[in-house]
């Protein structure tokens, strides 16, 4: 096997498990339980026994080999399915998970007969769509039907509650209206069948601000949280909120200069297509000092998501394996061997934490 020391990503451990804790207390202190999601860190089971200890309550992945690795790392905690099921994958849901988010009734028929050969009861959370367009129910009629049936019929699953997601396709907000009306459904489903719903479960990371502005209505009891806890940027970036009651450094990518020299910031010759087939724009700036580091968008996807963390360094391109940095104005002098750190938000961690070149440094 190869033994490659960079590029690298640095998790701290200490830091995650205290963003965990954090979170857990913040949502605790409104009822609400916390379903650590792990995709985020591609399911690096020393991650998600973080989410362990800081007191999540559940381990939930779109994907299940991730939660086949975390049950073999031997962490102890229910497990959540929050991709709904493929029905290639049913056996394997039923096997590995103990709870699934779920919008067909063709697959929830098929989920309880695969309970039922594996003589289990697996509890499932059925989804509305509020809105954002991607999964869920549309028809609130057909999924309270889908509800009585799973209730009533369906005697190897156990219906455990609804859920809702936001933010993710539609770019809709998860304000405290939206997540009333799943509330509202969460009622009339328990008028129909005549108990309490286990869970409401109201979205994800794009949830928070409900706790952070104490306006979550008051039945939602389960979040399940990915980007939140692992980065803690997207509320900060994108939506203005004060995060820094968080660990925004959990990760840190690093990669190493293979190149520094002084080159035209103008390409060279007849301009035609670049390694991904665009023409992006170059602007001349003369001759300027540039560092190439060995790491390239097959590893992080794009250099519009890792950020520098030396003043002065500034990403100017990269191609499938290099990262071409200019370096003129940097603080310090750069030469091959050196290591330039960067931090990554979660458009570069999906992509880094997948790839087998990276290697992941627990500090
Ligand atoms: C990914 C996902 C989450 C977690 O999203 P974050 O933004 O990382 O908090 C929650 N629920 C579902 C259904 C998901 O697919």
């Amino acid at each position: 096997m190869v033994k490659q020391v960079y590029p690298r990503v640095e998790i701290n451990l200490q830091y995650l498990k205290e963003n965990v804790a954090e979170i857990v207390r913040r949502c605790g202190e409104f009822g609400i339980d916390i379903a650590g999601v792990i995709k985020g860190t591609t399911g690096i089971p020393e991650c998600a026994k973080m989410f362990e200890e800081g007191g999540a309550k559940i381990i939930a992945s779109s994907r299940l080999e991730q939660i086949e690795d975390a049950k073999n790392y031997g962490i102890d905690l229910p497990y959540l399915l929050l991709r709904v099921p493929m029905m290639t994958e049913l056996a394997e849901v039923v096997r590995l998970t103990d709870i699934s988010l779920n919008s067909e009734v063709k697959v929830l028929k098929a989920l309880n007969e695969e309970a039922r050969k594996q003589d289990k009861k697996h509890k499932v959370i059925l989804m509305a769509d509020l809105g954002d367009l991607r999964e869920g129910f549309w028809d609130k009629d057909e999924m309270v039907d889908a509800a009585l049936m799973v209730e009533k019929e369906l005697t190897n699953l156990e219906l455990a509650g609804v859920g809702t997601n936001l933010g993710c396709y539609g770019s809709i907000e998860a304000t405290s209206d939206k997540l009333d009306e799943l509330v509202a459904i969460a009622e009339r489903i328990e008028g129909k069948i005549g108990r309490t719903l286990e869970y409401i479960s109201g979205g994800a990371t794009t949830s928070l601000p409900r706790i952070i502005n104490n306006d979550m209505p008051k039945r939602i009891n389960l979040l399940r949280v990915g980007e939140g806890i692992l980065l803690a940027r997207d509320l900060d970036v994108f939506y203005g909120y004060d995060m820094s009651f968080m660990h925004q450094d959990v990760y840190t990518l690093k990669a190493e200069v293979i190149e520094v020299k002084d080159k035209p910031s103008h390409p060279v010759g007849k301009i035609s297509i670049d390694a991904f087939g665009h023409t992006p724009e170059y602007v001349d700036r003369g001759i300027r000092k540039r560092a190439l580091l060995g790491i390239g968008k097959v590893d992080y996807g794009s250099i519009d998501e890792i950020f520098p963390k030396d003043k002065g360094i500034e990403v100017i391109g990269a191609s499938s394996d290099h990262t071409i940095l200019d370096i003129e104005d940097a603080e310090r002098n750069l030469e091959p061997g050196d290591i330039v750190s960067f931090g990554i938000n979660y458009a570069s961690i999906v992509y880094l934490t997948n790839c087998r070149n990276v290697q992941m440094i627990f500090v």
